[in-house]
């Protein structure tokens, strides 16, 4: 079998789907198995207008219904010739937004927006390019079935960003598709979207359809797991922010999270866990050059001359600090940090601390900043009244910049050359942490420096 996740801008529009067909036709051979994102946009729209609903702007609400609906019915219309197909689809999709509609309403009603709603309302944008998927493959010869994700991929209830339950998962799928492939089928599979054991629907995270396409993959031991996406495969920087990156031909999975977990989008991070149990390869390709040999991510890449192969970044974060003479040689500081941060399930992301123990400086996303100060605040509060602790200061928006490969372990002069671009750049750093890997160096700056370190490091690397 071969697993192909095909991402927002891939399913997007009339000529994207036209090149899906014509790539799952090629691969006939190979048994694929499709994994498929929401059209590029819906989910966003799906969530947005939750937003509307929830403040009862009806006008808005209706009109971006009936947009998605128009949608919907334009593709069917383009790409579905066949009467009763189309009348089919059309059919199922009303019935969609219909629902759709339904649950706007309800949230309209209970002034409710809460993460499992979120989770239901933003699961139709998937099913409903899947179930058009399907159908257009089966009106170019291609005998294909729909396959709703929350049949057999099981999560816990933390709606929004849900862990998968692989003990029952793996099995569930391989149940599920298995045998539809050996039927000469192809399972068009909703990336994205599962369900909690009681059947309510959860979401995987944010772009989660790529690790959709590695855990569908790797249950049904796929020989490898192809992302399609809009680009020629992973850079060596975000190519919206560096004009001259450039596509390489093989990273590690090793750098692949590492790259990925520090900003870059064109993959998502858990995507490597499944794969790499089972050692399946990942190839990021391009469906607006299919042709193009994209990249390919495993255990054993080969270096590519250049020790360190790319650079990153992320944007809306908050740098945390506290700081206190009276704090230098007191244990556990650090253990009641964290532990007041995980109570508010704040996930950190950078942590550094100077050795003389005066300061501890952490990442965390802009979004909980404020939440942070206080729990921390109130943790603290004992202290900071006695003057151990001077007080927790914030400092937002700033960026993590992170330059990975796995050739920098051992290779001197990296961190100089780095830091010396950034100088260059005339951007300060606030605070640098390199993980004991030593395939990451990562700092901090202001957000509005960002692109420039990004750039003039990647020059420095890249030359
Ligand atoms: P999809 O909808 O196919 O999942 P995404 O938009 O999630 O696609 O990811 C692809 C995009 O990621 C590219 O269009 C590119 O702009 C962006 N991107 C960011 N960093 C990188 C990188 N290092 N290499 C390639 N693409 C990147
Ligand atoms: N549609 C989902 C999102 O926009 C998942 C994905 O595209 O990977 O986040
Ligand atoms: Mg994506």
């Amino acid at each position: 079998m071969l697993t192909m996740k095909f991402g927002g801008t891939s399913v997007g529009d009339v000529p994207r789907l036209l090149e899906v067909v014509s790539i799952v036709k090629q691969f006939l051979n190979e048994q694929p198995v499709v994994v498929a994102s929401a059209m590029s946009g819906v989910t966003n729209t799906l969530l947005e207008t939750a937003r509307k609903a929830v403040e009862r702007k009806t006008g808005e609400v209706h009109n971006a219904v009936n947009a998605l609906r128009d949608k919907q019915l334009h593709i069917a219309h383009e790409l579905v010739k066949d009467n009763r197909r189309r009348a089919a689809l059309i059919k199922e999709q009303q019935a969609s937004i219909d629902e759709l509609s339904q649950l706007y309403y309800g949230i309209g009603l209970l002034k409710e927006l809460s993460p499992r709603s979120l989770d239901a309302i933003a699961s139709f944008g998937e099913i409903l390019s899947c179930r058009q998927i399907a159908a257009i493959l089966e009106e170019n010869g291609i005998k294909s079935k729909f396959v709703d994700a929350r049949t057999i991929i099981r999560t816990d209830n933390n709606f929004g960003e849900a862990a998968i339950d692989f003990s029952y998962s793996n099995g569930a799928i391989n149940a599920g598709i298995s045998p539809i492939v050996r039927q000469g089928i192809v399972p068009i599979v909703t990336g994205f979207i599962a369900s909690t054991d009681d059947g309510i629907t959860t979401t995987i995270g944010r772009s989660g359809s790529d690790y959709t396409g590695s855990i569908v993959g790797a249950a049904v031991n796929s020989k490898e797991i192809w992302i399609w996406t809009d680009v020629d495969g992973v850079m060596t920087a975000d190519p919206r922010v560096v004009k001259s990156a450039r596509v390489l031909s093989e990273i590690s999975y090793r750098e692949a999270a590492e790259m990925s977990y520090f900003g870059a989008k064109v993959i998502h991070p858990k995507t490597m866990v499944p794969a790499i149990e089972k050692k399946i390869p990942i190839r990021i390709k391009n469906t607006f050059n299919p042709t193009h040999p994209g990249t390919l991510i495993s255990a054993s890449a080969t270096a590519n001359g250049h020790s360190a192969k790319t650079v990153t970044s992320i944007d809306d974060l908050a740098i945390i600090a506290i700081e206190g003479s009276g704090m230098i040689g007191v244990p556990g500081v650090s253990a009641r940090i964290f532990s007041a941060l995980a109570r508010a399930q704040v996930n950190v992301m950078m942590i550094s601390q100077a050795s003389s123990e005066h300061n501890v400086c952490f990442i965390v996303p802009k979004k909980d900043s404020k939440e942070s100060v206080k729990v921390l605040r109130d943790e603290f509060s004992v202290d900071i009244a006695k003057k151990i602790i001077d007080d927790v200061s914030v400092k937002e928006p700033v960026s993590i910049i992170a330059v990975v490969g796995e050739g920098m372990i051992g290779t001197k002069g990296i961190a100089g050359k780095t830091f010396d671009a950034v100088a260059k750049a005339d951007v300060n750093i606030i605070a640098i942490a390199q993980g004991s890997s030593e395939l990451n160096i990562s700092f901090v700056v202001e957000q509005t420096n960002a692109k420039k370190a990004v750039q003039s490091v990647h020059d420095a690397f890249y030359k």
